[in-house]
């Protein structure tokens, strides 16, 4: 069905045409009367995208565009609640909901698949973006924004807001100051060279006044970029966004294009610092970067070439760049980025943890590389398998929970927004591909490098160095700024800031009134599908090796996985984890590592180890595996059934060198991941305080694994040869058939692929392991999941296990772990199951209410953190968990109201069934094949069955006032034992000393 341009008289064609790569009708075209533009995208998909972006260029680093992305969604003329965003997201279908500031745009996407849905959020998006309360009540600036807080006169000043927050907890990690040096170097005169998310040093200078003119030059139809994506009826669409919205406006003349930075002359150099804890050694914490801008994103070309070469140099297992990078000992992880959502893209090949006299090193490896690759040629293997990789990936369009049609719609912007006709140039890939694929037999690529990675003037070299206490020295300059503020302040104006203070915390508390919350669109009731989603498996043999077929439609991909138990192995869980970080990153008797990485990407989509634990519901036992997974196209699947065979049986452990590399590598890795995701950090090591399935993550891959790694790295000669005897000898004992457990998410042609190649690699393994499973434990999961013939080899527990030097040891319970940052994670863990209740749909909901409700009032409304979470599963356990927190002892506080707050829960019908859509919407979004298949097969192996789902939902679904009053027991029982864990500043968890057992530090 093609759209009817007379039927949309408000608006002019530019141009249509047939999109073949995303199987869309693609449209572009302008509003007569503003001259908006609109993007439309016309197919079968019915998880359906509306976007809404802006051009918004900020000048300095107060993050104004940042503020007014958060603040646009308090509230607008047709939505006057103060909190339409949790309101919309607690309450309806949608698939996805949220806002983006990007250094140069600011979009309000939201997805659903329910037409009435998907209306009422594009209201509540255009209304807030156009008409936002913003201008008639500053307290919305000074909660999201930054304002002056003080109890009473005498007391302390400080800054507190969301925004505010959220930008000191992201500078906590080296990562932000090592992005802004970059960019500050190599755009110095542009946008790109200012922090559009705000730098908490700068946010404090952003005054009101400038703040609003901000929202009244950009938020104007004129400066608007409008797309729509998805099966719907466009006419009535937009018609209804023309007479709603667009019309309202006159043209309005906006300069908000994006200026080129000229190039410069030569190269720059450029050095800054990042924090570190007082007292911690510097060597060897140096971050080196070497960048490159690269022509711009309007050449289709470039921008795809760039993520090519980004693997073939650097990112590939092996890759030259990396390989020479470490062989010559600087740093412990090499990254290569390509950074497109730019005017002007750049490139940059960076290694952190180096020491500082290798910088001059760092510059002369990475050129000789790159010269020697520009004259000797690229390794063509590797551009290919880039290619390929990057094919797979388009076609899958697997993005997680992100829809399709929104990333979609983000790769339009990466060239509309500046260029008004060339809105598609990124989706039209098949020419592109083509065109790449025959540049590989030609030295274009090389030429690439030469042009701007080698003789390229607008480049810069970039240094930065850790500095100990830098945190407390922000903290310092902070507090004497403030100090030197209040020094200024007569008397009556502090009994002005005491007011405000005051003012905004009632204001904060005073709910939005009914009238005001009826304006928020709802679903009803009957909106909501009765039906649980079913599980799909069915159990087959491959020879003796049961296989969980998930039959789903694939789009000709099999999801292959190969679960190994590992539950008798608990004494070797480091090593294991070791081993899964191994596999596919060492040479093997066939090929040498950067082959077998490009091997990998040429016959498959990817491939990786995990290690998982399931929680049986009806045994309640847990079962810890090490899983082998990988995606193929059909007719690939017995070649990548090779690889994996090459990978279990030929992978040389006993290569020492390179062991030591990836595990300074993995090490590095979770030095950054660990605290930067402190809230999952915090809630597993919690979990694992009294869980043990948590406990065998905590060692498989959390940061008991972390200090394993430490430990070994920094005495790797006394370790190596332990190190190589322990992961020979697992590796004979874990890849055995007896071990195997096979799943395959494909449809039925795939499965018969499948099947007549799978048995070669299966033969390939021994029958049994060499070590009998542990007993009881293992043998009920036997009966579940196993074949029930044969007999184990042999009966010797510890036959041939070779003794450990490094011994898993205790976690200790009630943790302060401290971090280099300002923020804090917040979280209480406990099991309910423990105290005799039983698990309820209603928990659920009640996750729902306490995320939207009473925990976003209180911690983040109130709070400022962040963000706050919280879930009760079916295994009992449960936690609360707050994200990016100024506070510690406070957040526990509340944390101990929340059962008061549920037992006195009282609210209207229409906000009980708006807080079981927004529960069911979390049980009911769209699923891509892998995910749909993925889900099923972890409910196999958790032993949850459709009757159970159904029940579970029957009870979401009739959950009543009661039943959430209810729950106040289910969360006392989590408070029962009173375990906590914190990722935080060093300063706050000490001053919280009582709160903990032991306080370590992560570093
Ligand atoms: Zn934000």
């Amino acid at each position: 069905m093609l759209m009817d341009i007379k039927k949309i008289p408000a608006y002019e064609m530019i141009t249509c045409e047939k999109i073949e790569e995303v199987d869309s009708t693609a449209y572009l075209l302008r509003h007569n009367k503003t001259h908006a533009r609109i993007v439309v995208l016309e197919n079968k998909d019915d998880n359906k995208v509306f976007d809404i972006g802006f051009r918004t260029p900020p000048t300095d680093s107060t993050g104004v565009p940042h503020i007014i992305e958060h603040t646009v969604l308090c509230g607008s003329k047709k939505f006057p609640v103060k909190d339409p965003f949790a309101e919309m997201d607690k309450g309806s279908l949608n698939t996805f909901l949220n806002a983006m500031t990007y250094p140069d745009k600011t979009v309000y996407p939201v997805a659903s698949v329910n037409d009435k849905d998907f209306r009422n959020l594009m209201d509540v998006y255009l209304d807030a973006v156009f008409f936002p309360n913003i201008y008639k009540e500053e307290k919305i600036f000074r909660q999201e924004g930054w304002h002056y807080e003080m109890e009473d006169k005498d007391g302390e000043l400080t800054y507190n807001g969301v925004v505010f927050n959220e930008m000191k907890g992201a500078f906590s990690a080296p990562d932000e100051h090592f992005e802004k040096l970059i960019q500050e170097t190599l755009f110095p005169d542009t946008t790109y060279g200012v922090v559009s998310g705000g730098d908490p040093a700068v946010i404090p200078d952003l005054k009101w006044e400038d703040y609003l003119d901000f929202h009244r030059r950009y938020y104007h139809p004129s400066n608007s970029y409008i797309y729509l994506y998805g099966n719907m009826d466009f006419e009535e669409k937009l018609n209804w966004i023309d007479e709603e919205y667009l019309t309202k406006f006159d043209y309005l003349e906006v300069d908000s294009a994006i200026r080129e930075q000229k190039a410069f002359g030569e190269m720059r150099e450029a050095e800054g610092f990042y924090p570190i804890p007082v007292g911690e050694d510097t060597e060897g914490k140096t971050y080196l970067a070497y960048a490159g801008v690269c022509g711009t994103t309007l050449d289709a070309n470039l921008y795809q070439a760039f993520q090519v070469l980004e693997y073939a140099l650097v990112e590939a297992v092996g890759a030259p760049i990396k390989e020479a990078l470490v062989k010559a000992g600087i740093g412990t992880e090499i990254d290569g980025s390509y950074n497109e959502p730019f005017l002007q893209p750049y490139f940059t090949i960076s290694a952190k943890n180096a020491r500082d006299d290798q910088r001059g090193e760092f510059i002369k490896t990475i050129r000789e590389t790159l010269t020697e690759l520009a004259e000797n040629g690229i390794n063509k293997r590797s551009l290919k398998a880039a290619l390929n990789a990057m094919e797979f990936q388009f076609r899958e369009a697997d993005f997680g929970r992100f829809p399709k049609g929104l990333m979609y719609g983000l790769g339009i912007y990466d060239s509309w927004l500046y260029d008004d006709r060339k809105p598609f140039i990124h989706l039209h890939l098949n020419e592109t591909f083509r065109y790449l694929r025959e540049q590989i037999e030609t030295d274009y690529f090389e030429n690439l490098i030469r042009t701007y990675l080698l003789d390229n003037p607008h480049s810069a070299f970039v240094t930065l160095r850790p500095k100990p206490g830098m945190a407390t020295e922000i903290e310092e300059a902070e507090k004497k700024r403030l100090k030197d503020h209040l020094d200024l302040l007569s008397d009556e104006e502090k009994e002005t800031i005491v007011r405000e203070t005051k003012e905004l915390k009632t204001y904060q508390e005073e709910p939005s009134t009914p009238e005001e919350m009826a304006t928020i669109p709802m679903l009803g009731r009957e909106d909501i599908g009765k039906k649980s989603r079913p599980v799909v498996f069915e159990e087959r043999w491959i020879d003796s090796n049961k296989t969980i077929f998930n039959n789903v439609f694939t789009n000709g991909i099999s999801y292959l996985k190969f679960s190994f138990d590992i539950s008798d192995l608990e004494p070797y869980a480091h090593y294991i984890g070791l081993m899964a970080d191994v596999l596919g990153a060492m040479d093997t008797d066939t090929h040498d590592k950067l082959e077998l990485s490009n091997e990998l990407l040429l016959h498959a989509g990817g491939y990786n180890v995990v290690t998982t634990s399931y929680v049986h519901e009806k045994i309640e036992e847990n079962c810890q595996r090490i899983e082998l997974g990988t995606k193929v196209l059909y007719d690939e699947t017995k070649t990548m059934m090779g690889l994996l065979d090459e990978i279990v049986r030929q992978t040389h452990l006993s290569d020492t060198e390179r062991l030591k590399e990836i595990i300074a590598e993995r090490r590095s890795s979770r030095q950054a991941a660990l605290p930067s995701a402190g809230h999952n950090t915090a809630i597993n090591r919690g979990l694992s305080y009294f869980r043990d399935s948590a406990r065998w993550g905590e060692e498989l891959k959390g940061l008991s694994y972390y200090d394993f790694l430490c430990e070994v790295d920094d005495h790797f000669d006394d370790y190596k040869d332990n190190l190589v005897e322990v992961l020979t000898w697992l590796r004979d004992v874990i890849f055995t058939r007896d071990r195997l457990l096979i799943n395959i998410i494909s449809t039925e042609e795939g499965y018969e692929v499948f099947e007549k190649v799978a048995t070669d690699f299966i033969g390939g393994l021994p029958a049994y392991s060499p070590v009998t499973p542990a007993k009881h434990k293992v043998e009920r999961w036997n009966d579940l999941y196993k074949r029930t013939d044969g007999k184990p080899a042999s009966d010797g527990q510890d036959a041939g296990a070779p003794s450990l030097k490094y011994e898993i040891r205790p976690i200790p319970k009630n943790e302060g772990i401290t971090t280099a940052g300002n923020v804090q994670f917040v979280a209480r863990v406990g099991n309910f199951k423990k105290e005799g209740i039983a698990y309820h749909g209603s928990f659920r909901v009640v996750k729902t209410i306490l995320s939207y409700e009473y925990l976003w009032n209180e911690v983040r409304v109130k709070g400022g953190a962040y963000g706050v979470m919280c879930a009760f599963s079916h295994t009992g356990n449960g936690f609360m968990v707050s994200y990016r927190d100024p506070h510690l002892r406070e957040t526990v506080d509340i944390y101990k109201t929340v059962s008061e707050y549920l037992r006195g829960f009282d609210v209207e019908e229409r906000d009980m069934v708006k807080f079981i859509i927004g529960t069911i919407r979390t049980m009911d979004a769209p699923l891509t094949p892998r995910a749909e298949g993925g889900r099923s097969f972890d409910h196999y192996m958790n032993g949850i069955t459709n009757d159970r789902l159904q029940q579970t939902r029957d009870e979401v679904l009739s959950t009543t006032k009661e039943d959430i009053r209810r729950t106040a027991e289910m969360i006392d029982a989590v408070l029962a034992d009173e375990y906590i864990c914190v990722v935080g500043s060093e300063a706050r968890v000490n001053e919280c000393e009582d709160m903990f057992d032991s306080i370590r530090q992560l570093q």
